[in-house]
């Protein structure tokens, strides 16, 4: 019998083994500024920072190519990684791409995942500049790694809120999850009946949140235009309860969310609906929405409160106060790292 103590990966979970790991990083260059535990590294170079932030998309667990178009996919892979860029209130500049690809692909197939990769550095105005190709024995692995820059004036970082900062969201919740939902249940009919044809124009604006998301960089200009520096932010690519965990319990506060504030779109509302699924379940738990959650002092609110994309949330809270959901019918609900549940 070993002694050695054997621990499952799920009792601690995915944060908790990155903790877990982190704790024993040594930081020995001065100009690592921010190592683990944003949305992505700041590093000290010159007058500017620069930023570095790495996503891995993995087939079977991230996307399943039964639905999901190469093209999307490659266009995804970038989207999210601009997306924590963007979350630092950065500009990206440059990105590479490695894949492990198994011979099931044809040349045809992957330039046809390089035209949704270079559609997005288009889009994004980034710059494709390396990567790494390799085998792969079990479908397709994807990483991106993205470098961006910023100023030491206005980078934002997860710990900084403050209480009374309005807790503000960009864009809509729920969407890419509900989306994932549809696209399951077509693949379902599908296999059942291939002759059958997708019915998703209904259902176009939930499956694109799911398959073609976007980094809000056009939030990032329209707070430079407007003079607002969030006081922390973060983007939701796990749902808004995990984010908005992260942002509080490294910031050492509480915060209250009214759900009523919530901004769930119409489309995913009556899709949840049909699914049988509490659209502010979708929205705090589903994930993959790529919209940015930051927090903003109250006379910068002022500035932003017309932005027709950004709706305030809430408001950060002192440690004690907990953090928590007002519901709609007036209960107040703790939001736990499980996640929140309906009752
Ligand atoms: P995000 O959702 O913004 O991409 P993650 O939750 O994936 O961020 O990661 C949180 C932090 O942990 C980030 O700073 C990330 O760089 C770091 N991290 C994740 N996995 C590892 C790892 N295997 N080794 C070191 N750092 C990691
Ligand atoms: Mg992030």
């Amino acid at each position: 019998m070993s002694d050695i103590k054997r621990t499952e990966l799920k009792e601690l979970g995915e944060f908790g083994l990155i903790d877990r790991l982190s704790n024993k990083v040594k930081i020995t260059n001065a100009s690592t500024l921010k190592g683990i535990g944003d949305d992505a590294a700041v590093l000290e170079s010159g007058d500017l920072l620069t930023l570095v932030t790495t996503d891995m998309l993995v087939e079977g667990v991230h996307f399943d190519l039964g639905f999901t178009p190469l093209k999307h996919l490659g266009y995804k892979a970038v989207a999210v990684n601009v997306s924590d860029i963007a979350a630092m209130n950065g500009t990206p500049t440059q990105i590479t791409v490695s894949m492990a690809l198994s011979n099931r692909f044809s040349v045809e197939a992957i330039e046809e995942l390089y035209e949704g990769i270079l559609q997005a550095c288009e889009n994004y105005k980034v710059d494709l500049v390396g990567g790494d190709t390799t085998s792969s024995v079990s479908g397709l692995i994807l990483s991106v790694t993205a470098i961006g820059t910023a100023t030491k004036d206005t980078v934002v970082y997860r710990h900084t809120a403050a209480p009374k900062d309005i807790i503000c969201v960009s864009g809509d919740l729920g969407g890419a999850y509900v989306g994932l939902q549809v696209l399951a249940r077509e693949k379902q009919v599908y296999l059942a009946n291939p002759d059958m044809q997708p019915e998703l124009s209904e259902r176009e604006y939930v499956v694109r949140r799911q398959l073609k998301p976007e980094a809000r960089m056009d939030i990032i200009h329209d707070l430079r235009e407007a003079g607002v520096i969030p006081t922390s932010m973060i983007d939701v690519s796990d749902g808004l309860a995990s984010e908005l965990l992260h942002i509080c319990t490294r910031s050492g506060t509480g915060a209250v969310v009214l759900e009523s504030k919530i901004p769930v779109d119409s489309e995913t509302g009556f899709t949840a609906d049909e699914f049988k699924l509490d659209a502010t379940t979708c929205a705090l738990n589903g994930g993959e929405d790529y919209e940015l959650l930051f927090t903003v002092r109250p006379e910068d609110y002022e500035k932003i409160k017309n932005h027709a994309d950004i709706s305030a949330i809430g408001v950060v809270k002192e440690k004690k106060d907990g953090i928590f959901l007002l519901t709609n019918a007036g209960n107040t609900h703790p939001i736990t790292a499980q996640g929140w549940v309906h009752f």
